[in-house]
């Protein structure tokens, strides 16, 4: 399957991404954790993607759709990847329709994580994560055993420096204008499933799972 799951900061595509991932056996492509490991890498992509990751603003569409282009190449995503925030403009979609017909392939689904803003700035300040694998925690929703502390390794959970009230309203404002409209493309493709993304955790998981059965 080729999925792709769209929906504000917050709004959970990141917890349900490793369910739907193993359950189907897909590659996992997170366009942000991407650059955030350019950016600590300090290679010239993350040099370039820092400033407007930082303030909340998108990043240029020729860096993203560069490093998709080049990911969903690989071997271990041919049969079939998860894209967990790409693509995020409407050139981003045009440009990913393009490469899949190179490939005589298309997106199966789009996964809409609906939900109101109002409830995303509680998930994004109490966000915990553990870097290496990726595991999100909650302080409140979804608290570790030990604070700060990943349940499975014991290493140290990091807060994201842009999950704070402020910047996440320009994350929310890029989401409105920007990436708002490439659900209304994808519609017109009739690949749009619809989620109740504020219900609790495993209930959108089993949503997730009657949209793609
Ligand atoms: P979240 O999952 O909380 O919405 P991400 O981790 O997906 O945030 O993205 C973090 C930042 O990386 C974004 O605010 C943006 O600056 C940049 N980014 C990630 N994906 C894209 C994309 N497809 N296009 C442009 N910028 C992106
Ligand atoms: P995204 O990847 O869409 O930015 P995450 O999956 O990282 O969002 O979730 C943001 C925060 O909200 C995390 O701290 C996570 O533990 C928590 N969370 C995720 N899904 C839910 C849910 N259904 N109900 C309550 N909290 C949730
Ligand atoms: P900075 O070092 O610029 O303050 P952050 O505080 O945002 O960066 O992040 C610290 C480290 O955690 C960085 O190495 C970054 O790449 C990593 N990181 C942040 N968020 C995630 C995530 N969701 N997944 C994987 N790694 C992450």
């Amino acid at each position: 399957k080729r999925l792709i799951l769209i929906g504000p900061p917050g709004s959970g595509k990141g917890t349900q991404s490793p369910i739907i991932k193993d359950e189907y056996c897909l590659c996992h492509l997170a366009t942000g954790d991407m650059l955030r490991a350019a950016v600590a890498a300090k290679t010239p992509l993350g040099l370039k993607a820092k400033e407007g990751m930082d303030k909340g603003e998108l990043v240029s569409d020729d860096l993203v759709v560069g490093i998709i282009d080049e990911a969903i190449k690989k071997p271990s995503c041919q049969k079939g990847f998860i894209l967990d925030g790409f693509p995020r403009t409407v050139v981003q979609a045009q440009k990913l329709d393009e490469m899949l017909a190179k490939q005589g392939t298309k997106i199966d689904k789009v996964l809409n994580f609906a939900i109101d803003d109002a409830i995303l700035e509680e998930r994004i300040t109490g966000r915990w994560i553990h870097p290496a694998s990726g595991r999100t925690y909650h302080s409140k929703f979804a608290p570790p055993k030990v604070p700060g502390v990943d349940d499975v390794t014991g290493e140290s959970l990091i807060q994201r420096k842009d999950d704070t009230a402020e910047v996440l309203k320009s994350r929310l404002e890029s989401f409105h204008r920007q990436t708002e409209p490439v659900i209304d493309y994808y519609s017109k493709k009739s690949v749009v499933a619809q989620l109740h993304a504020d219900k609790p955790p495993k209930e959108v998981t089993s949503e997730v799972q009657k949209s793609l059965s």
